[in-house]
């Protein structure tokens, strides 16, 4: 029996993770469940699942939430400390990380510091902070199970190779809603448009990171951290089918993937499993389903964000960071219709240019340029 802590439960990844856990009903228990917002889908969770514990992010929401989990054996905690105190806590094995953004970096990194396992979906936080992630979890051997798709698909590849050099990891990239459109086409999008993903259902905020590419950037870099695998060696293949979920080539050129239905059910299922492989319902895949499967370059001109991406990872330091606070104000203002598609690159671009070189050493000197890096853009919009 393995505990675990859900940090996000009420999003994508971790409703998805609550699926995976009820169909294994004798291998977890939940201990903490935590929200943002959603108090009502917290409360819910919380009386299905029973944990210790629940951390509501809103802190007007905790009498509320208090309130009706009274007659439940449930701690009640608010406010984005409690999520730091809660990931620590000794009857918690595996923390899963599905909160999106920067907000998930310093729980974390908490977590790591406190030995815990890490199921990791927050790319965010490696893209961010990798060198420091990283280091913290060698230090502390805590262990980064990838969840996202592509990188487990990797982790999966390079299952018995640990003593064979890596030549080139190959992330696959649906292409997003808007693949093979012009920039004339793009300039005029709406969030609704961006908004329809063709093989995936996730947040909104990924959603968007999809249709602009930074996602896949955003992939590049979490890939360059978990593997510590150099830049240069890390390319990216447009596959609109998400069926081959990533690749790794080998110095005898031998190519390993890892292919499946697009469904997160089964990185989820892996991180928290492993190295076990679990039979479980899940739809299967069938290739005469799929007759064809192509590949693609990707169009760093039509879609920026991607190069954007390279460019900050290259630069190092604080870029990453900056890319990344950018993004998110980008993707926010975006998504209330206050800027166009085309402003999403164009104001990181400038974050970028504006931003000096440094090298930030903790968590909260990540947290201070992400903050700074957000409140300028934002005065310019008088967000
Ligand atoms: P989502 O918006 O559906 O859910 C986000 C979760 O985080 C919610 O439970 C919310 O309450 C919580 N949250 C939001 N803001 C918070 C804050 N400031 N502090 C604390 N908690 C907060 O997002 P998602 O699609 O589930 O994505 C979560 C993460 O997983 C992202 O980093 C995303 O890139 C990554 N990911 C998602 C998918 C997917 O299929 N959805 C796939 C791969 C990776
Ligand atoms: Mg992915």
């Amino acid at each position: 029996m393995k505990t675990i802590a859900i940090l996000g439960s009420t999003g994508s990844i971790g409703t998805q993770a609550l699926d995976v856990v009820r169909q294994m009903p004798s291998l977890f228990q939940v201990e903490v469940l935590t929200a943002h917002t959603n108090a009502d889908l917290l409360i819910q969770q919380a009386k299905e699942f029973q944990p210790n514990v629940v951390v509501i992010g809103e802190e007007s929401q905790y009498e509320y939430v208090k309130q009706a989990l009274w007659d439940d054996d449930v701690k009640v905690y608010a406010g984005t400390k409690a999520l730091c105190d809660v990931v620590r806590m000794d009857c918690v094995d595996i923390v899963l990380s599905a909160i999106v953004g920067v907000a998930g970096l310093a729980p974390i990194y908490r977590a790591i510091e406190a030995g815990k396992q890490i199921a990791l979906a927050n790319k965010e936080t490696l893209v961010v902070a990798g060198e420091l992630m990283t280091k913290a979890a060698y230090d502390n051997r805590a262990v980064i199970y990838p969840v996202d798709s592509e990188h487990s698909a990797i982790f999966q590849s390079l299952a018995g190779e640990f003593h064979n050099p890596v030549r080139r990891i190959i992330i696959t990239a649906s292409g997003g809603p808007f693949r093979g459109k012009t920039r004339e086409f793009l300039q005029n999008v709406t969030k609704e448009q961006a908004l329809k993903h063709p093989n995936w259902s996730m947040g909104n905020k990924i959603t968007i990171d999809s249709a602009t590419l930074m996602n896949k950037g955003l992939e590049v870099i979490e890939a360059k951290w978990l593997f510590s695998v150099p830049l240069e060696q890390i390319e990216v293949v447009v596959h609109p089918q998400s069926i081959v979920h990533s690749l790794v080539e080998f110095a005898d050129g031998s190519v390993k993937a890892q292919l499946g239905l697009p469904d997160m059910r089964l990185p989820i299922q892996y991180a928290l499993t492993y190295p076990n492989r679990l039979a479980n319902e899940l739809p299967r895949l069938n290739f005469a389903d799929h007759p064809t499967l192509t590949f693609e370059e990707p169009d760093m001109e039509t879609f920026p964000c991607l190069r954007l991406a390279y460019e900050a990872s290259r630069e190092g330091g604080c870029m990453p960071c900056v890319l990344n606070a950018a993004n998110e104000v980008a993707v926010s203002l975006f998504l209330r219709d206050k800027i166009g598609f085309y402003d999403i690159p164009r104001i990181i671009e400038d974050a970028m240019a504006r931003a000096t070189y440094c090298t930030p050493a903790s968590v909260e000197e990540y947290l201070a340029i992400d903050k700074e890096t957000k409140e300028t853009i934002k005065q310019s919009y008088k967000d």
